[in-house]
């Protein structure tokens, strides 16, 4: 088994180099697969903002994405994590989207609401 550090060939079961001390079995070697914590953004606020405030069912979808991202992250599945991540914020922005339109609209139809009943209450005078 070579070593990773210095290139000198050890034995097979040698778990550390005989010249520089190096790891060498895998499971000492720190894990390169691992994510740090917080590099990826699950997105749980803005996924819990908007349940709240604009869409209730794209917003869950958005949470159930946001709640798995550390999870994902914290086991080492980085592609996943991120995966998530941007499924999380995607959800987000549906939902953040179909509330604001939703919104506008109930204002439009509050508006025209409040023509129409004016006009009328002009047709009784
Ligand atoms: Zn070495």
């Amino acid at each position: 088994m070579f070593c990773p550090k210095c290139g000198t060939t050890n034995e097979e079961n040698a778990r550390f180099c005989g010249k520089c001390g190096a790891p060498l079995a895998p499971g000492v070697i720190p894990s390169q697969q691992s994510v740090p914590q917080g590099q990826i953004p699950n997105y749980l606020v803005p996924a819990i903002l908007t349940t709240i405030c604009c869409c209730m069912p794209f917003g869950i979808v958005a949470i159930i994405y946001a709640a798995q991202v550390n999870g994902k992250a914290a086991a080492g599945d980085y592609n996943g994590a991120m995966e998530f991540s941007k499924n999380a914020k995607l959800w987000s922005w549906i939902a953040f989207g179909i509330g604001l339109v939703f919104s506008i609209l109930y204002a439009v139809f509050m508006f025209f609401g409040f023509i129409s009943q004016r006009s009328m209450g002009g047709m009784d005078f």
